[in-house]
C-alpha cells in the first residue's frame, strides 16, 4: 500500500500588507505546484487586524482555493501571537513559518522540508545577508543578539528570525508554552530538539514598509531580554554590592584623611551628589523589579493569547 503523502503547512502573519499579499500568495501557490509530488501543502494565513484590504484579498483567494486558510483576529495582537495562532491550528505533519513580506524566499521552504526529511526537526533561516535595511537596523539587530546571548542561559542563534520549519513533534512542544510574552526566535531553541540552520540571503520588502518602528523594535527586544533571562536582577544585586563597597571604601578613606592626615573632609556638594546618583540608581532598579510583576500580572491574568473574529477553509 501507498504510504500517505505527508502534509506541509505554511504560516503567514499578515497585517495591512494589501501591497504584498497577492504577490505572496501567488508565489506560495505556485510552490505548492512545484512541491504537489512530493507534500500537501496547506497555507494558512493569519490577520492580525489589518486595517486595509489585506483580509478581503485573502477571502476572495480562499473562495477559490480550500488550501487557503484563514485565521483573522478581533484586533491586532503582533507578530508572535499570530505566529502563535498559526501554529495552534495548522494541521500539517511539517509547519513553515514566513513572513508576508517576501523578504524570504517562499522557495526555500522547498529547502527546508528536504532538509527536515533527512533528520531534523527543527530547520532555520540563517541570514547571510539582508538587502535592503538599514546600517542602523542591522547595527541594532547585531547588538542584540550579543546582549541576548550575554543575558540567556540557552542559545539563541544570531540572524535568525521567524522564518523556520518545525516537524510535528516540535509544533506539539511549543504548543505547550502559553506564556504571554513571547519571543518565538527564543522559546523554539529552548525547546531543544535537533537543529540545523538554512543560510540564506534576505531580500528587500516586496511593497510597504515595515511593520516594527524602532519603537516597537526597541519593545520587542526589552521583551525578549525579560521574558527569557532574570539576569537583570542579578545584576541590579551586583551594582548593589558594587554600590556598598564604593560607599565603604570611601568611608575608610575619610576616615584616614580626617585621622591621620588632618585634611577637612570635602563637604556639601559630594554629599549631594551622591543622594542625587544613587536615587537614580535606586529608582531605575526599582523599575526593573517592576517591569518583572508587570509581567507576572500579566500572566495571572490568565487571558487567552488572542481572539479569533473568523476562520475561513479550517
Ligand atoms: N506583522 C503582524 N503583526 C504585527 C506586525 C507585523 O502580523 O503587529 C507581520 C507582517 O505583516 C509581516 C511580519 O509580521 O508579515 C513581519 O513584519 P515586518 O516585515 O514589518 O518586520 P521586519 O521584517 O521589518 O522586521
Ligand atoms: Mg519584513
Amino acid at each position: 500500500m501507498l504510504r500517505e503523502k505527508n502534509l506541509l503547512s505554511i504560516i503567514v502573519p499578515v497585517f495591512n500588507e494589501e501591497e504584498s499579499i497577492t504577490e505572496t500568495v501567488r508565489r506560495l501557490l505556485a510552490l505548492r505546484d512545484k512541491l504537489s509530488q512530493e507534500v500537501d501543502v496547506e497555507l494558512v494565513f493569519v490577520d492580525d487586524g489589518s486595517k486595509d484590504r489585506s483580509l478581503s484579498l485573502l477571502r476572495s483567494i480562499a473562495e477559490q482555493t480550500v488550501c487557503v486558510k484563514i485565521i483573522s483576529f478581533s484586533r491586532n495582537f503582533g507578530h508572535q501571537i499570530a505566529i502563535t495562532a498559526g501554529i495552534d491550528l495548522a494541521a500539517g505533519d511539517y509547519v513553515a513559518v514566513i513572513d508576508a513580506d517576501l523578504q524570504d524566499p517562499p522557495e526555500l521552504i522547498a529547502d527546508m522540508y528536504r532538509m527536515a526529511l533527512t533528520g531534523f526537526d527543527v530547520i532555520y533561516g540563517k541570514r547571510r545577508s539582508r538587502a535592503g535595511e538599514t546600517v542602523f537596523k542591522k547595527a541594532t539587530a547585531a547588538a542584540f543578539y550579543r546582549l541576548l546571548n550575554y543575558m540567556c542561559e540557552i542559545d539563541i542563534p544570531s540572524d535568525t528570525g521567524d522564518f523556520r520549519l518545525m516537524s510535528r513533534k516540535v509544533v506539539e512542544a511549543f504548543k505547550q508554552l502559553r506564556e504571554r510574552h513571547r519571543f518565538v526566535r527564543g522559546m523554539v531553541p529552548w525547546l531543544g530538539y535537533k537543529a540545523a540552520p538554512l543560510e540564506y540571503d534576505r531580500a528587500e520588502r516586496f511593497a510597504g514598509e515595515t511593520k516594527y518602528p524602532f519603537r516597537k523594535m526597541l519593545a520587542f527586544a526589552t521583551n525578549a531580554i525579560l521574558s527569557f533571562s532574570s539576569k537583570p536582577l542579578t545584576l541590579a544585586i551586583r551594582l548593589g554590592f558594587l554600590t556598598i563597597f564604593t560607599g565603604i571604601s570611601g568611608g575608610i578613606y575619610m576616615l584616614y584623611l580626617k585621622l591621620f592626615m588632618n585634611t577637612p573632609i570635602p563637604g556639601l556638594t559630594a554629599v549631594l551628589l551622591s543622594i542625587v546618583v544613587f536615587s537614580g540608581v535606586q529608582i531605575l532598579l526599582i523599575g526593573v523589579v517592576g517591569e518583572y510583576i508587570a509581567r507576572i500580572f500579566e500572566e495571572i491574568k490568565g487571558r487567552p493569547l488572542y481572539l479569533v473574529a473568523e476562520t475561513i477553509n479550517i
